[in-house]
């Protein structure tokens, strides 16, 4: 069966990178798969790239247009003539059957000469921000597309997995840009940490006594929020829920007596009727509770790849503080990116896709100075072809240049290692560079930087007219 898209595509763009064979488009009103390009990901991945990242599942198996795997794995062969896949390839069929498969092998390096109808085009950015990451993509022949079986040969022995070194941490020498302030970043960090809203003291040891009410907030409120206070301590979204479970337990059965008073008077207090009001709170809180944790309690998923609901009053509760948090937060633009993901072979973030293209950034008001958090690539993408199997998941650090210009930062992002390079050239989902072009919300004299563990940090210094900002002379 191919993949089709139904009607309830809501044209984000997230599919058409990750097929292998450039099977989709755009169409007249929604995204569509060309049958005759799509292998149902055979030969590639053991489960179907387009449908693992639709956000609405609305890449379907076509049940009017079934296909074998010895058809799909021809077709994968008729297409990409330069992959020896060998007998033991990735596929849907194998992996439902419960049989391993290996990576193909590349016979030779795709040129652009061996994929016609080549085409530069611009990566698909999640939302309406100003970001460009261009990705070269490959187009195979149609006239290439054969649909015989092929003929078959003894199974390959699996080769032993042979795992790279971690890579070491290669230490650079910092690097300074035209409108760079002669300053430390630890300086300016300093001048502006007590402007942000969030940075008064005050106001987090606030934060972090009412953490037990404010964990029952919506999922996307808490990350909010922890992402403008940076420290786990004074508050997370998953100690904030767990606490605020463990006070649910309490409130609820408060909640039950004072609803039995209303209902009986207060001579119900001291009878035994009570107790059934006490239970039902405390069973209301607990399965409330296992509901709210079931990714860890059910899914045993590690805290970061957890969702935490809201409780029953939560949202109720964000609307009434949105103006208060919204405001206090000081945060200008978010990472509009879902932070889940799929399992295959491994977690698989979409969180990380986004990094990839320079979309995963956060922008914050410090009062006088806008602090850009922009997080670079942190693992080589698992690709399912040999070469990736040479280097270390980590990912090299990319080299970049930050430049100020009418009005907007641009950050541009470059993987260096040629090996990298090399394996993100088979696949569009893997630009190698990015560039990311954030408009300014106000008018900035210079900027600081810096960059550590593949997160670069901007303190980006509002003009003295601009807002009350001090100024500071440029280099
Ligand atoms: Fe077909 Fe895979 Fe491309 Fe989806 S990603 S259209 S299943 S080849
Ligand atoms: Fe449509 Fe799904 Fe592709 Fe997005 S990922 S364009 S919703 S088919």
């Amino acid at each position: 069966m191919a993949t089709t898209i139904t009607s309830e595509c809501i044209n984000c763009g997230a599919c058409e990178p990750e097929c292998p064979n450039n099977a989709i488009s755009q169409g007249e009103t929604i995204y569509v798969i060309d049958p005759l390009l799509c292998t149902e990901c055979v030969g590639f991945h053991d489960y179907e790239a387009c449908a693992a990242v639709c956000p609405v599942d609305c890449c379907v198996t076509d049940p009017n247009n079934i296909e074998t795997e010895e058809v799909l794995i021809a077709r994968a062969r008729a297409l990409h003539k330069e992959i020896d896949f060998g007998e033991n390839f990735p596929s849907r069929f194998r992996k439902a059957a419960g049989t391993e498969s290996q990576a193909p092998a590349r016979t030779a390096e795709p040129t652009r000469a061996a994929m016609p109808m080549a085409e530069t085009k611009l990566a698909p950015a999640p939302s309406a921000e100003a970001t460009v990451a261009p990705v070269e993509t490959k187009s195979p022949s149609r006239e290439a597309v054969v649909t015989a079986p092929p003929a078959s040969t003894p199974a390959a022995k699996p080769a032993p997995a042979v795992t790279p070194p971690p890579r070491q941490k290669e230490v650079k020498p910092k690097k300074t840009f035209p409108q760079e302030l002669p300053l430390s970043f630890e300086e300016i960090s300093n001048k502006f940490r007590g402007c942000g809203a969030l940075s008064q003291t005050s106001t987090r040891l606030l934060i972090a006594l009412l953490q037990p009410l404010l964990g029952a907030l919506p999922h996307r409120a808490k990350k909010n929020l922890e992402d403008a206070v940076q420290n786990p301590v004074i508050f997370s979204a998953a100690g904030s829920t767990a606490l605020n479970v463990l006070h649910n337990i309490v409130l609820y059965p408060l909640v039950a007596i004072a609803a039995a008073v209303a209902l009986n008077g207060t001579g119900i207090i001291f009878s035994r009727e009570i107790n059934i009001y006490v239970i039902c709170g405390i069973l209301v809180g607990v399965v409330e509770g296992a509901l709210r944790l079931r990714d860890g309690i059910f899914r045993a998923k590690p805290a970061s790849e957890m969702a935490f609901p809201a409780a029953f009053y939560g949202v109720p509760l964000a609307l009434l503080l949105a103006p208060v948090l919204g405001r206090r937060s000081g945060v200008v633009r978010d990472v509009p990116i879902p932070v889940d993901g799929f399992y295959a072979k491994g977690f698989v973030e979409k969180l990380e896709r986004e990094r990839r293209y320079g979309n995963v950034y956060t922008l914050e008001d410090r009062g006088g100075a806008l602090l850009l958090r922009l997080e670079f690539p942190r693992r080589v993408p698992d690709l399912g072809i040999p070469e990736r199997a040479r280097v270390p998941d980590e990912m090299p650090d990319y080299d970049y240049d930050l430049i100020l210009k009418d009005g907007h930062f641009i950050v541009k992002g470059r993987c260096t290692e040629e090996l990298v390079r090399k394996i993100s050239s088979s696949v569009g989902a893997f630009p190698p560079e990015f560039t990311t072009v954030i408009p300014l919300p106000a008018k900035i004299s210079g900027f600081v930087h810096r960059y550590d563990n593949k997160l670069l940090e901007v303190f980006l210094v509002k003009d003295s007219g601009s807002n009350g900002a001090a100024a500071y002379p440029t280099t």
